[in-house]
């Protein structure tokens, strides 16, 4: 934590959140515009959902206005005490079983599932983005054969 960016946050809400697609958008009001986000702009564990209250930092990308470090703020109060229940135990239900220590950054955590076209690529820390395991058939296969290889010929030549 070298630069305190935290004082220039501001609030917004976020319009839509596509965890399959991985980016979003949330509404400034503050500028009236809607900026573009992604899977890895969010600070902490949770993802937001659509109406949640975010404080975010307003930056300029490739693909226009765009928001970063965003932490939920609050979120909406869910229609009924069951979807509640429910809601809260699809967000937070995992994390006992799931945690693990990243590599990176040491924080405890839930790696964040990227995947495309429906086959899981990687999973990353949501805290600091690191990679923390890469979901490639082929590339373990090779590693695996490898190994087996080297072990081969260690024992072979003695
Ligand atoms: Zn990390």
């Amino acid at each position: 934590m070298s630069v305190d960016t935290d004082e220039i946050a501001v609030n917004g809400k976020v319009k839509w959140f596509s965890r399959d697609k991985g980016y979003g958008f949330i509404h400034d009001p503050k500028s009236g515009v809607d900026r573009y986000f992604a899977v890895s702009d969010v600070v902490g564990a949770d993802l937001p959902r659509d109406g949640d209250v975010v404080t975010f930092l307003a930056t300029v990308g490739e693909k226009g206005p765009r928001a970063t470090k965003i932490r939920i703020a609050s979120a909406p109060l869910r229609a009924t005490f069951h979807d509640q229940r429910a809601d809260r135990h699809e967000r937070h239900g995992h994390y006992r079983d799931d945690r693990v220590t990243c590599p990176s950054c040491n924080r405890r955590m839930v790696p964040r599932l990227v995947t495309y076209q429906g086959e899981a690529q990687k999973s990353l820390c949501p805290f600091c983005g690191a990679t923390y395991r890469r979901f490639n058939t082929l590339q373990t296969a090779i590693t695996i054969t490898v190994a087996v290889i080297i072990l081969m010929l260690f024992f072979f030549s003695r």
